[in-house]
């Protein structure tokens, strides 16, 4: 019988939803070993932080975090031990280890499954390596109890990771691996723990959704797993992100529009629309197409929240280029969009292109393209006033004239904005129908009708 252990663990989670995942895999595990939670690095035994590497922001904030664990690991002394993991961690933890002492452990993203045993390895006395990175190969099951906060109601599910698509610009190949999917029945199971948790929405993420089933033998698709999941008694709301406009099929978007716990929402990160550009990222669709997939899914889906993401400054990307993806901005008017500037990453085909543009210029087109973007939905939420929106109620309000926060179906946690409301549950999870009264560039503001579950006005 393996060692139980002892002591506390914090963990601090930073990226992406995938990475959260992980933080919570490795979360379980640990608990599973005997370990308990500390909230606050200065109360934990073992903190491990879960870093980001994929552009360089994301590697600075990373390092930032290390370096304040660092500090705080000094003023306690030897007895506090850190470990780094995720993806700063897999790319880079061999050459960081010697550089970053303070750090007991690297481990990179193959070694998520294997964390009870290097914490084991820790408090034994050490380790012989102090960067541990295999091959980026580690996938979920719904055999790891996740560690999910406690009171959530909405939860990632992760249906495949890794990615073989090879965008020029994009280190997570190297980093997450190719592209594996998980059996649509081990998923179901996931999602049916989760309901059984209180999840009442479940996010479906992976770095390409809509690859899902290519790689598996008996080519599951993405559509089948959306009706399954929308068919498990209690699942309020089924979430898709990260829909890879190359592989998005009508099937989707008709499972999409033909459930009723499927929100019409889409997450479809286009990256820029000029064919030149595209085709230099490898993103093997055309501008064209993506313009029919949107027109394709509005008239589907009229009520349809659409989010994108895109990059700016990208090598080659001339002012005319440039130009034509702000005029999109204003033609395709989605209702959410994040822009990156381009990084250059080591490693990456893009990294080697000629007429690359500067860095105040990338600034400067990526500002241009947020304040487009902040008149387009402006507008579009405009259009929401009066409309009667079903929002999942997320607690307490931080503005002092709306005592209550939530999202209604147009709005994905963490990246879109909120709905205020002035008075309604507080309760996280309980689910209520509002009417639309205000809106600005972001957020909407609404007053509820009835209370769904007791069919009752509040
Ligand atoms: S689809 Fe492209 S951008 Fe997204 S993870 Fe894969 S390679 Fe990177």
């Amino acid at each position: 019988m393996k060692k139980l252990l002892s002591g506390k663990l914090h963990i601090l989670s930073l990226g992406c939803s995938k990475n959260l995942i992980d933080s919570e895999v490795m979360g379980g595990l640990a608990r599973a070993s005997g370990m308990t939670m500390a909230e606050r690095p200065q109360d934990a035994d073992v903190v491990l932080i879960n870093t980001c590497g994929f552009i360089g922001p994301a590697k600075e904030e990373s390092l930032e975090a290390i370096l304040t664990l660092a500090q705080i690991k000094k003023q306690r002394g030897r007895d506090l031990k850190l470990v780094v993991a995720g993806c700063l961690a897999q790319r880079y933890g061999k050459a960081l280890s010697s550089e970053i002492p303070e750090a007991d452990l690297w481990i990179g993203t193959g070694e998520v499954g294997r964390i009870a045993e290097h914490l084991r390895r820790l408090d034994a006395g050490g380790t012989r390596r102090k960067a541990i990175v295999s091959k980026p190969d580690f996938l979920m099951t719904s055999r790891h109890e996740r560690l999910l906060p406690s009171g959530a109601a909405t939860a990632y599910l992760k249906i495949s990771d890794g990615c073989s698509n090879r965008c020029a610009y994009c280190a997570i190949p190297s980093i997450r691996g190719r592209a594996r999917s998980r059996r649509p029945d081990d998923i179901l199971r996931e999602a049916e723990i989760l309901v059984g948790r209180g999840i009442r929405e479940i996010i479906l993420i992976g770095q390409d959704t809509t690859a899902y089933g290519s790689d598996l033998k008996n080519r599951p698709t993405l559509s089948g797993l959306l009706s399954d999941l929308s068919a498990i008694p209690g699942l309020r709301w089924l979430r898709l992100l990260y829909a890879h406009p190359a592989h998005i099929t009508p099937d989707v978007l008709e499972a999409m529009a033909g459930r009723e716990n499927i929100c019409r929402y889409l997450d479809l990160p286009v990256q820029h629309i000029d064919d030149a550009i595209l085709h230099a990222m490898n993103r093997r669709v055309s501008s064209e197409m993506i313009r029919e997939i949107l027109r394709q899914a509005r008239s589907l889906m009229p009520d349809l929240a659409l989010r994108t993401s895109l990059i700016v400054g990208f090598p080659g990307e001339t002012q005319k280029r440039f130009e034509r993806l702000l005029d999109f901005v204003a033609e395709a008017r989605f209702d959410h969009l994040g822009v990156f500037t381009y990084s250059r990453e080591e490693g990456t085909p893009a990294a080697d292109l000629p007429s690359r543009i500067s860095e105040k210029e990338k600034d400067r087109r990526r500002d241009a393209i947020m304040s487009e973007q902040a008149d387009v939905s402006y507008a579009v939420n405009q259009t929401l006033i009066g409309s009667v929106q079903e929002v999942l109620m997320e607690g307490i309000s931080d503005r002092p004239d709306f005592a209550r926060v939530g999202r209604c179906r147009r709005q994905a946690p963490d990246v879109d904005g909120v709905t205020y409301l002035k008075k309604g549950p507080a309760a996280i999870g309980d689910f209520v129908r509002c009417r639309i009264t205000g809106a600005d560039h972001y957020d909407l503001f609404g007053e509820i009708l009835f209370d769904n579950y007791r069919k009752k006005p509040l």
